[in-house]
């Protein structure tokens, strides 16, 4: 991970305020969503409604896991404004049966082998940069061990 993409706890967040649970374990940051009391169902982001059951007040938060499965991704080359070419969109599997759209960090893409399939954890990385110059943190994941460099 290049220091541009470590995250300082004074960077702007990304969409919303409670997308990270507290870190009081020391394990990291992990997400937060919402989980259906009558059905269970899992949103990230969190819902205010469970699209299942359509029924108000069933919906609280919920940590998420802080590591899945990569499920697929792509190298993006041509990036809109304030993102920095290449980047890798993916959806990782979180064992709670969600997939959670996502950049992964850590690794370079003209160089690593990126497996479907291999484990990666959550942390918090600049995702883009606002028009006044600000980063933006959000999530990402990154690989929970080392890639393979080919
Ligand atoms: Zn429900």
């Amino acid at each position: 991970m290049g220091d541009n993409q470590k995250a300082a706890s004074s960077d702007v967040v990304y969409g919303w305020s409670d997308l990270f649970s507290p870190d009081e374990e020391g394990q990291g940051p992990a997400l937060v969503g919402s989980r259906c009391s009558t059905c269970g169902y899992i949103a990230f982001p969190s819902l205010q409604v469970c699209p299942t059951c359509l029924i108000a007040g069933t919906m609280s938060r919920h940590v998420l896991s802080r590591s899945g499965k990569l499920e697929n991704f792509s190298v993006v080359r041509q990036a809109p404004k304030g993102f920095q070419a290449p980047y890798i969109q993916a959806f990782i599997r979180l064992p709670e049966g969600l997939a959670i759209f996502t950049h992964l960090i850590g690794v370079d893409p003209d160089k690593d082998l990126i497996e479907i399939g291999t484990l990666w954890h959550v942390t918090a990385a600049v995702i883009k940069t606002r028009d006044d110059g600000q980063p933006l943190t959000g999530y990402a994941f990154a690989p929970a061990r080392e890639m393979i460099n080919g």
